[in-house]
């Protein structure tokens, strides 16, 4: 079962990224819409262009990433379904890569569960469709007015606290003596807590290589966090789903 991340809370909002206005651009801002209808694509890119913004438009998710990586942008409008890579993975994906532009999720899905997972994996606002285009310029500009602030995070699931800027880890107050590895394997669980991450993917984050099979060093590292993690204390975070992968989540709430 894949849950929205409930757990996860950050205690303060992390830096935007500097505003970089360069000549050509005459000091506007850049947005990219991320969004496969073209009609809403180009209405939106109208609107914002009309309204004084420079816009990119990416049709699916997979060039979405692709153009997050190549362009600074001021800010996102993210559609979640998408073909190819939905929206919760473009978001988790660059909040992952410790990207701070701020996102904006467009979309039909008004779920209230939909709205808190959006916002717990980092996004700045959620909008439902249909929407009037005032609305969505004014959000944009509420959130483009927002000041500049700390980058320091602390991640938060059930009792266990990450301090993403010192790289430590504690449960109930108590500090755990992860190694580097050991502390960027317990981000990656902790940032999509409540999703069963695979075997797979956990090497090729942590480890940043392609496994083709053997991803036994996974499973060797999950016991050597799970030791540290949850052996000394009696509420488990860490679960093993047979033959899927692992998730981290607060027993509490699952
Ligand atoms: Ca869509």
């Amino acid at each position: 079962m894949v849950a929205a991340p409930i757990g996860v809370g950050k205690c303060s909002r992390p830096r935007r990224p500097k505003r970089s206005y360069n000549g050509d651009r005459g000091g506007r801002m850049k947005l990219l819409i991320i969004e496969d209808e073209a009609k809403t694509a180009s209405f939106l890119k109208r609107g914002f262009s009309e309204a004084g913004f420079v816009v990119s438009v990416a049709f699916d998710g997979v060039d979405g990433m692709r153009q997050i990586q190549t362009g600074a942008f001021d800010l996102i409008v993210l559609d979640i379904m998408l073909p190819g890579m939905d929206g919760w993975h473009v978001l988790t994906w660059l909040r992952g890569a410790g990207l701070q532009t701020p996102v904006l999720i467009l979309t039909a899905r008004d779920e209230v569960p939909d709205r808190v997972k959006g916002l717990e994996l980092g996004a700045d606002d959620y909008l439902v469709k249909p929407f009037a285009f005032s609305e969505l310029l004014a959000r944009v500009r509420t959130i483009l007015r927002r000041p500049p602030v700390r980058e320091a995070t602390t991640l938060r699931v059930a009792d266990l606290e990450l301090d993403m800027d010192g790289h430590r880890a504690t449960r109930a107050g108590q500090r755990l003596d992860l190694t580097g590895r050991e502390f960027t394997l317990l981000s990656l669980l902790v940032r999509r807590a409540g999703e069963v991450l695979t075997r797979t993917l956990i090497a090729e984050s942590v480890w940043d290589m392609n496994f083709s099979g053997d991803t036994n060093v996974v499973d060797v590292n999950l016991r050597r966090l799970r030791s540290k993690l949850d052996d000394p204390f009696s509420r488990k975070l860490l679960r093993t789903v047979r033959g899927v992968g692992y998730v981290l989540e607060n027993p509490d709430r699952a």
